[in-house]
């Protein structure tokens, strides 16, 4: 059984999420945009800084923990009812079976904050947010390509 569940992160005000790499844990924006029809989805891949290649690792611990608590409470969440609910239709008179829920049903939204700069990769025109002091190389998060970085314009 397959269940998806559909959940929202809040942007900052251009429409952008901090993601932060698994390796170098510098943060990193970028934009989540729905492909047009027939066009094929492009895949947040590689760290933008160091260009380690991974896919949904990217999220930092917020996110994590926001969209583990959102996966419990829609899909372990109504298990549990269910359950629980089935466990009180049994207990008599004499036993009463307390079930009471231990899962977070209402999980903390992570906030976005403003800042870092937007930097666009010609070769898959995909534009990112990054840090502001940054002045080395940097690669594509789409393709991996190493792009060379000449300063801000
Ligand atoms: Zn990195
Ligand atoms: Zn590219």
């Amino acid at each position: 059984m397959e269940t998806k569940i559909t959940l929202s992160l809040p942007t900052d005000s251009d429409g952008f999420i901090t993601q932060e790499c698994p390796k170098c844990r510098r943060k990193f924006k970028v934009r989540y945009i729905k492909p047009e029809k027939g066009e094929v989805p492009k895949l947040l891949s590689y760290c933008p800084y160091c260009g380690f290649n991974g896919n949904n690792c990217f999220w930092t611990r917020e996110q994590t923990e926001y969209i583990q608590k959102i996966a419990m409470s829609k899909i372990v969440g109504p298990m549990l009812d269910k359950f629980g609910r089935r466990l009180e239709d049994t207990s008599n008179g004499f036993i009463k079976i307390d079930t009471s829920t231990k899962y977070q049903k209402y999980a903390i939204v992570p906030r976005e904050r403003e800042g870092l700069k937007k930097f666009n990769f010609k070769c898959c025109n995909e534009t990112i947010k990054i840090l502001e002091n940054w002045d080395s190389n940097l690669y594509c998060i789409i393709c991996g390509k190493e792009v060379e970085f000449n300063g801000w314009e």
